[in-house]
């Protein structure tokens, strides 16, 4: 490793659109920090650089003279248009910067797209951290959660830096911590995004279930959030639905949620979830609900038409404020249940690819700075501290107690939601899983015994060892199959 004498920076930034300019500036703000700045376009660092000379931003117009402004070993986050943008960059890295250097990928990348990249940068001895940072641009400037994979050995250098800009939970700790090695950082981030996908889904169920249900207005929705936000559904998402609810629209006098056009988008790591849960073999229905309400909000086509379609008599909801209680109850359970399935994504990812993930310590590092920060997190890492081998997050007794309690508010609303006609997807999936978790037999037997029939699959019998075949075109008789063929 050369000394690099003209070097002033212990840290650098790659790409100074809304991200990385303000994640440079954030660095920067913190004692200790001395930040390099590089963007292709020069234009975009001349502006940061102008705008905020307090920063004492180091600004450069090479990639030669950024790598000359970084002490050694050299730390650089690359904040760039996540796919094509991150490789041309990190090629631009690796010619200039030398072994034992550490390139650092902040964008939302595909984790797959990391481990490649990881081993793709280890061979030249720099080291390659694929780094989720979730906050958005507010989260980004003042502090976000954040989720960096790599090695043990970048993190040693790494880390302390990360921790000056990471947002802090009520204890003082900074949310972040060394996910795993390679592809970890950014597979939790997708994880986050998906259960995230699932918590506002669900609360969008409990809004319209309200609405629908008892006719209340946006803002008086509004303050049943604000009162939720109070107790245990305490959380972000919640906070910012009250603020959407009670938003006037200036040109129209209405609530700008009825002037918002109803079809939800999407950046696809809810579905990158969703396809690798699916690979995983993981339910993780209520993030598959949440993608789903999103495509088929956006089917306009297929809605317009589908207009004219019959729907039951509703049945009008008798007491409102004891209904809208029981949807309380039926959200806090549904998201236990959203959060429990998120966690086992993330058991599985890391068996998969053999990562060691502390899923107390990722509750932990959600608890601030990111979307789905919520007071229940702080539960979720002293469950997950206090017993790592736990089966399901949703089998822990403080979770257990609670999914118990909702039970019959949990049941009465998605009854309400079917026989009114109003969808609930994530709701219902939700209890449908835990039904099925919970279920001492399921048809399941059935479906081995159809696969059977049709496709000489097999089956296991519960009272024996072994691998069973029935001769169902011939005289139905069961045999025993060959192991060493099966
Ligand atoms: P962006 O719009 O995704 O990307 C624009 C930046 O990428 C510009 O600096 C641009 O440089 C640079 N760029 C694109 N192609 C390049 C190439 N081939 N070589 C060098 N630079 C290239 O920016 P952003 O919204 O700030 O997001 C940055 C990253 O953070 C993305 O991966 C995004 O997914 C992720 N992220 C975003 C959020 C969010 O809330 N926005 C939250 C978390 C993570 P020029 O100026 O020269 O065009």
């Amino acid at each position: 490793m050369s000394e690099n004498s003209s070097a002033s920076a212990n840290i650098g930034v790659v790409g100074l659109a809304v991200m990385g300019s303000n994640l440079a500036r954030n660095l920067a703000s913190r004692e200790g920090n001395t930040v390099a700045v590089y963007n292709r376009s020069r234009y975009r660092t001349d502006e940061l650089v102008q705008a905020h000379p307090e920063a004492g931003l180091v600004p450069s117009f090479s990639y030669k003279d950024f790598a000359d402004s970084l002490s050694t070993p050299r730390t650089a986050i690359i904040m760039v248009q996540a796919g094509k943008g991150t490789d041309a960059v990190i090629d631009e890295l690796v010619a200039v910067f030398e072994p034992g250097d550490i390139i650092v990928d902040g964008g939302n990348a595909n984790f797959q797209d990391t481990i490649t990249r990881e081993a793709r940068v280890r061979e030249t001895g720099m080291h390659f951290v694929g780094t989720g940072i979730s906050g958005g641009e507010e989260g980004a400037l003042n502090g976000p959660s954040i989720m960096p994979g790599g090695s043990v050995e970048s993190y040693k250098t790494l880390g302390p830096i990360l921790e000056t800009i990471a947002a802090r939970a009520e204890d003082g700790a900074p949310c972040v911590t060394h996910v795993g090695t390679d592809g970890a950082g950014h597979f939790v981030k997708m994880v986050h995004n998906g259960i995230e996908y699932a918590d506002m889904q669900l609360i969008a169920e409990a809004y319209d279930l309200i609405r629908r249900g008892t006719g209340k207005t946006p803002a008086q929705i509004a303050d049943v959030f604000t009162e939720w936000n109070q107790g245990e559904l305490s959380s972000y998402l919640i906070e910012i639905t009250a603020e959407v609810l009670r938003q006037v629209d200036a040109e129209t006098g209405k609530p700008l949620v009825d002037v918002i056009l109803d079809q939800a988008g999407a950046k696809g790591t809810g579905a990158w979830t969703v396809q690798n849960a699916l690979d995983l073999g993981v339910p993780v229905t209520g993030i598959a609900e949440a993608v789903f309400a999103r495509s088929l909000s956006s089917s306009a086509g297929q809605r317009a038409a589908a207009q004219t379609l019959g729907g039951p008599s509703p049945v009008a909801v008798q007491d409102a404020d004891a209904f809208i209680e029981d949807v309380r109850q039926a959200l806090f359970a549904s998201k236990i249940v959203a959060y429990s399935q998120g966690f086992d994504e993330i058991v599985a990812g890391a068996a998969k690819y053999g990562w060691d993930v502390k899923k107390g310590e990722i509750a932990r590092i959600w608890r601030a700075g990111c979307i789905i920060r919520a007071q229940f997190l702080n539960t979720i890492s002293d469950v997950y501290t206090e017993n790592p081998e736990l089966p399901a997050l949703l089998l822990a007794p403080y979770f257990r107690e609670h999914l118990e309690a909702a039970q019959d508010s949990w049941r009465r609303v998605v009854a309400d939601a079917v026989r009114n006609g109003i969808p609930a997807p994530a709701f219902s999936s939700s209890l449908s899983y835990y039904d099925g978790l919970r279920s001492e037999r399921l048809p399941a037997a059935l479906v081995q015994g159809q696969r059977d029939f049709f496709g000489a699959h097999t089956y296991k019998r519960s009272d024996k060892d072994g691998t069973f075949h029935t001769l169902w075109s011939g005289d139905r008789t069961e045999v025993a199959q060959d192991p060493s063929t099966h």
